[in-house]
């Protein structure tokens, strides 16, 4: 017998919109979850912005569910009095040669319906952000912070109203088709593992959805899900630091990353990050400090005054990337793979930035596609 319509595995931001979506519009949901609570993963672990739109290719699910996430999700955050606060942030381009690339980034996000970003004069800039030193810089006012934990709550609470079960300490290990259903394998902490029948199925396992897609029978090379781990270290700008800043300040985006970028979170704490390191370990969450020298030098481009014992360093996350080193731009991976014999089992893999400003339209896509 089929216990429940659909068992969404794992409560990260991804997962609980997905559940959100799906019991709001009717559907039995359990959402498994191998932590003690939710929102333990990825999501944890991240810079908290919004982000507008600006640097995905037109047309991309990157680009239309960060656009379609961020109007949702500010909206969702005012209603459910989730805090958030749209700051607005400047690109800045510090050489001559990255002027170009700002109007090119300017034209991408008018395209992509990134807000009404505009072009500041070095001046302009100095005025808005007396710190920072560009040759020009865009300005995105709908760019923005979230208590990503916040939201994540408010999104689970959502999930119960409509009658989802949350399952915390089930982590789910194994994956198998039973007629028209899935038969999901729980290891329930201390007791003994358990069956769930259940018609369909959303691997929202963040960091761990390739082995479980395996065991659903799928080949990571075959369907370009293969993950490249990639570690993003932060470093924090000690309180009494004289450095204030009113905005989220990025560098012209390089060698397919955001830059080290300024964050401000919403206590107004500044933080410098996310580097990016491929890396094979799962669970390596140490910064280290000789890191930052290259954070130093690449952060006194637009912030000249920065002093090196300012910094220090902070945590780090790992982003479930599905580029190899060197690869070009991968688009998230949202679909279920029923012409490989995998109907009702929708992926969400690769989800890396803007997962979270893009998690309520990821939500409703899973939902539509089920
Ligand atoms: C360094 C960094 C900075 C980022 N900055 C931003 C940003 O500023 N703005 C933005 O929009 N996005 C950002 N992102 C992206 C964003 O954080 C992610 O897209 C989003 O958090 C992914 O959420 P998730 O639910 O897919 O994964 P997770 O949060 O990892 O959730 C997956 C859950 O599944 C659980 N799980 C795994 N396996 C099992 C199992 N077998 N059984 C049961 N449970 C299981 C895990 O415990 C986990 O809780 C950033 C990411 C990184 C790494």
């Amino acid at each position: 017998m089929r216990e429940v319509d659909v068992a969404v595995v794992g409560a990260g931001v991804v997962g609980l919109a997905a559940a959100a979506a799906l019991s709001g519009a009717g559907q039995s949901v359990v959402i498994l979850e191998q932590q003690p609570s939710a929102a333990r993963g990825i999501t944890s672990r991240n810079s908290e912005v919004v982000h507008a739109g600006l640097y995905y290719p037109p047309g991309s699910l990157k680009a239309e569910l960060c656009v379609e996430g961020r109007r949702a999700l500010y909206a969702w955050c005012e209603e459910r009095r989730v805090g958030y606060r749209k700051l607005g942030k400047l690109v800045v381009a510090t050489r001559e040669s990255e002027v170009e690339i700002l109007g090119e980034l300017l034209e991408r996000g008018r395209e992509n319906g990134a807000g009404d970003v505009s072009w500041l004069k070095a001046g302009e800039v100095s005025q808005l952000e007396p710190a920072v030193l560009s040759k020009a810089a865009l300005h995105s006012p709908e760019t923005g912070i979230v208590d990503a934990q916040g939201l994540c709550f408010s999104l689970l609470a959502e999930s119960e109203t409509h009658g989802a079960i949350f399952l915390p300490r089930h982590e789910v290990f194994s994956l198998s088709r039973a007629g028209p259903d899935w038969l999901l394998g729980v290891r329930l902490e201390g007791d003994e593992n358990q069956l769930l029948r259940c018609g369909s199925v959303v691997l929202a396992a963040g960091l761990a959805y390739e082995s479980l897609a395996s065991r659903a029978g799928l080949d990571a090379d075959q369907h370009h899900f293969r993950q490249f781990p990639c570690k993003g270290d932060y470093f924090s700008l000690i309180p009494s630091a004289p450095l204030r800043l009113q905005r989220l300040i990025y560098p012209v985006p390089s060698d397919g990353g955001l830059g080290i970028h300024a964050t401000l979170d919403l206590g107004g704490a500044v933080r410098f990050g996310p580097d990016a390191e491929y890396v094979d370990a799962l669970d390596d969450w140490v910064v280290s400090p000789e890191k930052a020298v290259g954070f130093l030098s690449a952060i006194r481009r637009y912030l000249p005054s920065i002093q090196s014992d300012w910094i220090r360093p902070d945590y780090a996350g790992l982003r479930p990337r599905l580029s190899a080193p060197g690869e070009g731009f991968r688009d998230f991976l949202i679909e279920e793979p029923s012409p490989a014999g995998c109907p009702g089992l929708i992926l969400c893999v690769g989800i890396e930035s803007p997962g979270l400003t893009a998690a309520l339209a990821i939500g409703k896509r899973v939902a539509g596609l089920l």
